[in-house]
């Protein structure tokens, strides 16, 4: 479903972000991507779903390459792609309703989705993606009126109203409390055992990777130094 082939990311500024990684993801896996700060996993998210160009090796997202790919087609492999951020990302004067049809934009055209008239069928999916994540009394609140765990919460709903098979997560739960997080990884995981979304997780704690992934990657100076199943990841690593 996602695979990377000797793939390199060096910054403007001659720092190495990723250094020749090779990897594989399946369909429904859930893959926690653990390291230090600056290890790598925020530059490898970002460069599978494009939001930087890497600089060496290729990316093929259900076979086909983003990395050469442009246009339509660019946008036909990203609507595939959800992104969930550390600080949510939320338009946070905008209702919650409208965050989640934020989704939906990839199926428009750009005249509809400035003018904001979005179909019936996508108010229905997104009031069923907030209904999965248990937040639908919310939807006519402001983004920026709701506590950072149901921030994140919207923010996944946004990802489900996209119809996204696979999710990409750059430290969901880094801003939140222990009680928020583990609801935000409950959410996340429920998804991904329910609805089969692939989703690549950055994490900062070992224990949060143990208890919610299948698969643990380690990153340290942008090089894969661990891959393997949760039950082989030890502490060092
Ligand atoms: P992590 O997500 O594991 O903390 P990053 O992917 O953010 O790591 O960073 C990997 C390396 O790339 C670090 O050395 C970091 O300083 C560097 N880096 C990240 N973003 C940029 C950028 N925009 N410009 C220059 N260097 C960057
Ligand atoms: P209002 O439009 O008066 O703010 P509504 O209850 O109609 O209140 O809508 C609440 C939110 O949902 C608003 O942000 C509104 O723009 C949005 N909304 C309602 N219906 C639609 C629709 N069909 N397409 C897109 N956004 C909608």
């Amino acid at each position: 479903m996602i695979e990377l082939r000797n793939v390199s990311k060096v910054y403007p500024n001659a720092t190495k972000g990723l250094n020749g990684i090779n990897l594989s993801f399946g369909e429904g896996e859930f893959i926690a991507v653990v390291g230090l700060s600056g290890a790598g996993k925020s530059t490898l998210l970002r460069s599978i779903n494009r939001l930087h160009d890497i600089t060496e090796g290729d990316i093929l997202i259900g076979g086909k390459s983003i990395t050469t790919a442009s246009g339509k087609e660019l946008r036909l492999i990203r609507r595939n792609i959800g992104m969930i951020f550390q600080s949510f990302n939320l338009v946070k004067r905008s209702s919650v309703l409208r965050n989640v049809l934020a989704g939906r934009v990839g199926y428009h055209s750009t005249l509809r989705t400035i003018l904001g008239r979005f179909p019936k069928e996508d108010m229905n999916l997104a009031f069923e993606a907030l209904d999965r994540v248990n937040i639908v009394e919310k939807a006519y609140a402001r983004a920026d009126e709701l506590s950072g765990g149901q921030q994140q919460r919207v923010a996944i709903a946004r990802v489900l109203a996209q119809e996204a098979k696979i999710i990409l997560a750059d430290e969901p739960v880094a801003s939140l409390d222990p009680l928020t997080t583990k609801q935000v990884m409950d959410d996340l995981k429920k998804i991904n055992q329910e609805l089969g979304i692939t989703t690549i997780v950055n994490l900062h704690f070992i224990d949060l990777a143990r208890e919610y992934a299948t698969r643990i990657v380690g990153l340290r100076a942008g090089e894969v130094v661990f891959d393997g199943p949760v039950s082989e990841a030890t502490d060092e690593k």
